[in-house]
């Protein structure tokens, strides 16, 4: 396997100067809930109070340090990982994967390389090469909305009292969020610093003694480079995004993403995932999740959205059309007359696959190619 490498790039993102939030404002912030799902390997699951959404894991290594699976959104949460990666690996995090391009996955990236020149930071080289082009610009992009959102929670907080229901979750919320901002004026982040070149059935491997990491590509699904972090020995798999189990919507479940992947191979890539041998699979945005129902579930879901985009562009309908009759997918929360932000966002996702799927499909058909049929993956 070919390994295509680029310097190390510590990108001032958000903001001018280089100074960091003071630590004494991040100390009694605490975003993540931390278990042991094997000896040694760590699921960090972020609380459902707070304000992003993301979890991460941490593999300890048996000659000392760790690996860190996903940064989550920004460089304080980077240094809350980073806390617990020191804790429990006795030494420095040596390696850092990020399992796909977006912010939530990567956005802590730059404690690691801070506290440790020499770190690892992997990737897709897929990912790599979108970074500049997706995952920089939209972090500015969103940092107004996130301001305004936290100007709506502050004021909604301002009419509750303290013995109100979801008072403390929302001040839990509303702490984070203001840390983001805080962070974002000097948002610092950085480029992976291996960026592998793995063929869909790729893995590279990494011992340390009996501990063996497996980095595994399977194609395109939610991105186009979506890796898989497997412990055979464990059983257990991080998955990042390409699945996911009890969320409200169906579609984020089956790993749909139109924006950045291949929502036709999406359920096929699923189908090469099942082949490793997992018991646990660690996700971006679920509780632990055991056993492969789940992913069952995502494959079938998956494979139905597409049939449905199939159908109606073989009866010639439009796409217009085609979202009339296509909905947000069935589990979605009862609309209401002004949607929160967070239901805009997905409305706007789940339309982005409906439409992408489409357009795979006609591309697809005018170029004279059959659809992308099942993969086999070489393990
Ligand atoms: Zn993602």
């Amino acid at each position: 396997m070919q390994w295509f490498k680029v310097p190390t790039l510590v990108a001032l993102c958000l903001g001018l100067s280089a100074s960091l939030p003071s630590a004494a404002l991040t100390q009694p912030y605490r975003h993540f809930d931390w278990q042991e799902v094997a000896p040694g390997v760590w699921f960090g699951l972020a609380r459902s109070d707070d304000f992003q959404a993301g979890n991460v894991a941490i593999i300890t290594l048996p000659s000392g340090g760790s690996m860190v699976v996903d940064t989550q959104d920004a460089d304080f949460l980077g240094r809350e990982i980073l806390d617990k990666a020191k804790e429990v690996g006795h030494g420095a995090v040596r390696y850092v994967v990020d399992t796909d391009l977006h912010q939530d996955i990567a956005g802590g990236n730059a404690a690691f390389v801070r506290d440790n020149p020499k770190v690892q930071v992997i990737a897709h080289r897929n990912t790599c090469a979108e970074y500049p082009q997706k995952t920089i610009p939209r972090m500015h992009d969103r940092l107004p909305g996130l301001k305004q959102r936290l100007s709506e929670l502050q004021a909604t907080r301002a009419q509750m009292t303290e013995s109100d229901q979801g008072a403390a979750a929302l001040d839990h919320r509303i702490e984070g969020l203001k840390l983001y901002v805080q962070d974002a004026k000097n948002f610092q982040w950085a480029m992976p610093n291996v960026c592998l070149d793995l063929k869909p059935g790729q893995k590279k491997v990494i011992t340390d003694g009996d501990r063996r990491v497996e980095i595994h590509y399977f194609g395109r699904a939610h991105t186009t480079g979506d890796l898989v972090v497997f412990l055979p020995k464990e059983k257990v798999a991080m998955v990042g995004d390409l699945w996911g189990q009890g969320s409200s919507y169906e579609f984020l479940n089956a790993g749909l993403d139109g924006r950045d992947g291949s929502v036709l191979e999406t359920p096929l890539t699923l189908e090469a995932v099942r082949q490793l041998d997992f018991d646990t699979a660690l996700t971006g945005h679920s509780p632990i999740v055991h056993g492969k129902g789940s992913l069952d579930d995502a494959i079938s879901n998956g494979k139905q959205v597409v049939a449905q985009i199939k159908g109606a562009y073989d009866r010639g309908e439009t796409v217009t059309e085609l979202l009339q009759k296509m909905p947000l997918a069935k589990n979605t929360p009862a609309a209401t007359d002004t949607p929160t932000p967070t239901q805009t966002f997905f409305a706007d996702v789940w339309r982005t696959v409906v439409i992408n799927g489409y357009e795979e499909i006609q591309f697809r058909d005018q170029l004279g190619m059959a659809l992308p049929s099942a993969k086999i993956a070489h393990n």
